[in-house]
């Protein structure tokens, strides 16, 4: 098969053409170049890509294209024509707004559906025409029980990251869906892995589909740098704010196993002066909103998330990534790292390691098929935690606790100094830092890290 190497030989209607050259991209991805002509085919379609592949401009063109050049039989309010079920608001706001941006120039009308928020202007919404519905499973089915919400209607079905949906618990609420949908409909399944569990649905749901793949992304993650720093849980937090402030990084997304460890974290290092925000389900979509916004432009440093909430964050060119804990699925290392290293700029994916954590370390390497770069983190020393804490034998879950009953170090003579007032500065580089660490001073460098 020769791949198209530009977007008008994929034959996509003018006004698609036009915005697609309005955003910038001068030749489509691999996942396009392979999906755009099977959708627009008319044909199922399953397709192993992850975000950042380009994979949403990969379904959303040639749905638009389908919608445009073939109208609907009838049109009525509340009725789509396409269901794109994705598994977190994020994704379902980031595709929506795809959605918009490549159908700028058509009629075609779409509509974003989440939990979480009033149900009532969702219900005005219905009640006019709508040709491109963007969901998440839990929230749709809300409007059908109300009757609010027709999906007699749907042509077109995608289920985008459907190993998150699996993972999240939606697989009952996908067959619910499911029944509901007409027989004859065209499907498209996206998943960043092809599981056993995918294998299955997409026997149930796809009919005679084609397979697409791309790399994944640590297959092309050349350009991630990538390292661990062992350490002891106990001491992840400062290690942490130290190597953000010393290293002067600017925007760092940083991985919790928890809310309310991600909630800790962000707290802590707002204390330390950095400009930094928690995101995850317990958030209100507001202030998710608003966090995922003000780190994308560069008012907020630090971005702390747990790996369901940063599904599907769309996010070009990370510089940063950081592990503050493994993660227990290895392949959750691979998409976390994913956020770094896009668009052929370079990233760094730094993970903070404690003993317990070893066994997803191997386990990782495994799966990437290389050992990750065990580095040391210069002019930091935990002295305090070090001398209180006795050393856990058992890197059980009673350690933290034995952790916690030690005494914090001795306040920071400096904690007032970089208070709340300091919010919005961007962290300091190495040449600014404070004197009153009570930590070695270092020469110049502009990173903490070493290896
Ligand atoms: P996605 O994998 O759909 O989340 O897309 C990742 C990023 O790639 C988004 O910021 C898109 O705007 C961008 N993108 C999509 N298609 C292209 C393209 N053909 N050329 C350059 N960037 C693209």
């Amino acid at each position: 098969m020769t791949t198209p190497n530009s977007f008008a030989a994929l034959g996509l209607a003018e006004p698609l053409l036009r915005a697609v050259q309005e955003t910038g991209y001068s030749a489509p991805t691999p996942i396009q170049a392979q999906a755009i002509p099977q959708v627009l085919q008319g044909g199922d379609l399953l397709a192993a890509a992850q975000t950042g592949t380009g994979k949403t401009a990969g379904f959303t063109l040639p749905i638009l294209h389908r919608l445009l050049t073939q109208p609907a039989e009838s049109v009525r309010p509340g009725r789509p024509r396409c269901l794109i079920l994705t598994p977190t608001r994020e994704l379902t706001a980031q595709v929506e707004e795809s959605v918009r941006v490549y159908g700028k120039h058509t009629p075609l009308r779409s509509m974003v559906m989440f939990g979480g928020v009033n149900i009532n202007p969702q219900i005005t919404a219905l009640r006019k025409p709508l040709d491109i519905l963007v969901a998440t499973p839990g929230r749709l089915l809300d409007h059908v029980q109300q009757k609010t919400l027709d999906l007699s209607g749907v042509e077109i079905l995608v289920l985008d990251e459907a190993d998150r949906m699996l993972d999240m618990g939606f697989i009952r609420d996908i067959r619910r869906i499911l029944a509901l949908l007409p027989k004859r409909r065209q499907n498209l399944l996206f998943s960043a892995t092809f599981s056993d569990e995918i294998r299955e649905l997409s026997r149930g749901v796809l009919n005679n589909p084609v397979e697409v793949s791309v790399a994944r992304r640590n297959t092309a993650s050349e350009l991630v740098s990538q390292s661990v720093v062992m350490t002891e849980q106990a001491h992840k937090r400062d290690l942490l704010s130290f190597i953000i402030r010393e290293s002067g990084w600017y925007q760092v997304l940083v991985f919790t196993r928890t809310k309310h460890g991600a909630n800790r974290l962000a707290e802590k290092l707002t204390k330390d002066g950095l400009s930094a925000a928690a995101i995850h389900g317990n958030k209100s979509q507001a202030a998710r909103t608003r966090a995922l916004a003000g780190f994308k432009d560069g008012k907020i440093t630090v971005l702390v998330a747990t790996d369901i909430a940063a599904r599907g964050l769309d996010i070009d060119q990370l510089p940063n990534v950081v592990n503050f804990e493994l993660p227990n699925v290895p392949e959750d290392y691979v998409h976390r790292i994913g956020r770094t290293g896009r668009a052929g700029s370079p990233g760094s994916a730094l993970s903070l390691v404690d003993q317990s954590e070893i066994k997803y370390l191997n386990a990782i390497e495994k799966l990437i098929k290389k050992p990750i770069e065990r580095t040391t983190v210069e002019g930091w020393t935990p002295s305090m935690v070090q001398a209180e804490a006795p050393r856990e034998r058992q890197p059980s879950r009673q350690a933290p606790a034995a952790r916690r009953a030690a005494p914090r170090a001795k306040p920071k003579g400096e904690a007032g100094s970089h208070s709340r007032d300091n919010r919005d500065s961007r962290p300091r580089r190495s040449g600014s830092r404070r004197s009153n660490e009570g930590r070695p001073a270092r020469s110049t460098t502009d990173s903490a890290l070493r290896t």
